[in-house]
């Protein structure tokens, strides 16, 4: 009995120690005006915090609510690429074209000379080349430059021949023999023929007929090789160009390597534009006819 009643005494001490210390927990919360647990404990469910709008937060003068959507905005076309002009020549204007026979020198730099200032000044002209001349390497690179400048390479014969004395078959060979050595440098055939002294005949036209070819002479001769003077040759192209002029010149002498920056800057002063013989032949006729004799854009009749 006595155990019984103080076990149960001392049961009923602790549950009141434990009730007293309950109630002051909650007392003690309650008091401070709803603390965290309190709050916790009436809402357990907070409110989200209300996010801000980051265009405010980011200084946009639009607030969020009113900001209106972005509008579409069209697609964008891909742009066409636009085409490379091709250069057209009008048939009223004035033209002229030089001509530079009798290279490639490669030995003295004359042709790489003169390369350098037809590139300064973006001019295209056309070189008459001599197939023995393309034996050496220094002059089978000065062609390949010429031909990589975008410049017209023609045939010149073999020896620079005088081809009235030659027979039907030498003339054939003289012709035949450069082609084949120009094609194996610069990888084709030119199609354009002068003939050394301006000595044309029939067996000339005939081959140059039926191979592809016109022949051209020339209608303002500057006599460089025989002057060899820059001046001299400056001279007589300011006295005798006129539109569809073909100019002969040499880039074997190096007073026409020395002069032609000059001619160039005369021409293009009176307003003329520099083509290659081809060019000028097809700007005035519409065509090269193989076989043709052509000393000037008319044909030679
Ligand atoms: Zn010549």
């Amino acid at each position: 009995m006595i155990s019984g009643a103080l076990k149960n005494k001392r049961a009923f001490a602790a549950l009141f120690l434990l009730a007293l210390f309950l109630f002051c927990a909650i007392f003690a919360c309650t008091a401070e005006g709803g603390g965290e647990m309190a709050g916790m404990a009436a809402d357990p469910t907070p409110e989200p915090p209300t996010p801000q709008p980051i265009l405010v937060s980011l200084g946009d003068p639009v607030p969020a609510d009113t900001a209106v959507p972005a509008p579409t905005l069209p697609p964008t076309p891909t742009p066409e690429p636009t085409p490379t002009p091709v250069p057209t020549l009008d048939p009223n204007g004035k033209y002229i074209a030089l001509t530079f026979d009798d290279g490639p020198n490669g030995k003295a730099g004359y042709t790489k000379d003169l390369l350098a200032v037809l590139r300064k000044y973006e001019v295209k002209v056309t070189f008459f080349v001599v197939g023995y001349k393309l034996e050496t390497e220094r002059n089978m690179e000065a062609l390949r430059e010429a031909a990589a400048d975008g410049h017209e390479i023609g045939n010149h014969t073999y020896d620079h021949a005088n081809l009235s004395k030659y027979s039907d078959e030498g003339i054939r060979k003289q012709m035949a023999r450069t082609n084949d050595a120009i094609e194996k440098i610069i990888g084709y055939r030119p199609t354009l023929f002068r003939p050394p002294y301006g000595e044309s005949n029939q067996t000339v036209r005939a081959f140059a007929k039926s191979n592809g070819m016109a022949v051209i002479m020339w209608d303002l001769s500057t006599h460089d090789w025989y002057h060899e003077d820059a001046g001299k040759t400056f001279a007589a192209v300011k006295k005798d160009a006129h539109p569809g002029s073909i100019i002969l010149m040499h880039d074997s002498v190096k007073s026409s390597a020395e002069a032609v920056e000059k001619i160039i800057q005369w021409l293009h002063g009176e307003g003329y534009t520099i083509i290659t013989v081809g060019e000028l032949l097809r700007l005035r006729h519409g065509e090269i006819k193989p076989g043709t004799q052509y000393r000037h854009g008319v044909p030679a009749g």
